[in-house]
């Protein structure tokens, strides 16, 4: 089937929702996300809509992975961090526009399948790590952006300190039903936090699966 139809509405939705940036619009329409989602549901991968993965996870809806890299202010020199793999199309959409993305996951069957899509469309700038992500990655810390794609209980002060200076985190926090979206940015006098949207995630979850 092809995709170009419901693509270009897909694009013109995201116009109107407020996705104003060229650049962010230009890689949503360019990272095939019907790869990102179960066949089964590959008819529906251009729908504003966030799709089930396995292990009860979810791709995001591509207004809200829109609106998050939008809010992340990236350039093309930045080293971003994202916590919750996924389906990996939030971090291809993150490689199209800046320098490297080093994404953490705690479920293997999850990155192994992102991994496999990260070499079938011959992105080189994406490094993975199966780890718990509630850590962040200190060994690579500080980083100029980090984006959280999964709801932490509060504003999570581990990743906060991986954060360089000038750098934004942009971060979905709070209870399952009344989580926001909070943008925090760290410069020399310490953090600033806004608040950008309410918003629905899967929780942020500390330690490792045990299967
Ligand atoms: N960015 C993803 C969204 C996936 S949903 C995409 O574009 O598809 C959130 C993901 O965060 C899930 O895969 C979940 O397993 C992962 N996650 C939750 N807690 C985590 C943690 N502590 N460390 C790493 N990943 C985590």
């Amino acid at each position: 089937m092809s995709y170009e139809a419901p693509k270009i509405r897909l694009i013109m939705e995201l116009r109107k929702q407020g996705i104003t940036d060229k650049r962010v619009l230009g890689a949503i329409e360019r990272v095939p996300r019907e790869l990102f989602v179960p066949e089964a549901l590959r008819s529906e991968a251009y729908d504003n809509l966030p799709l089930p993965i396995s292990q009860g996870q979810t791709i995001s809806q591509p207004f809200i992975v829109a609106f998050m890299t939008q809010a992340l202010q990236l350039g093309e020199r930045d080293r971003v961090l994202e916590i919750g793999t996924g389906s990996g199309y939030q971090a291809v959409v993150l490689a199209k526009l800046c320098r490297r993305v080093c994404t953490i996951e705690r479920y293997r069957s999850l990155l192994a399948q992102a991994e496999t899509c990260f070499e079938a469309l011959k992105l080189h700038n994406i490094t993975t790590r199966l780890s718990d992500g509630a850590k962040g990655w200190p060994e690579l810390a500080p980083f100029p952006r980090i984006i959280v794609t999964a709801a932490a209980p509060s504003m999570p002060s581990v990743l906060a300190d991986q954060l360089d200076e000038g750098g934004i985190m942009v971060v979905p926090v709070g209870a399952p039903g009344e989580q926001t979206l909070l943008r925090l940015t760290r410069d020399s006098a310490g953090f600033h936090e806004e608040v950008l949207l309410s918003v629905r995630f899967v929780p942020l979850v500390e330690g490792m699966p045990t299967r």
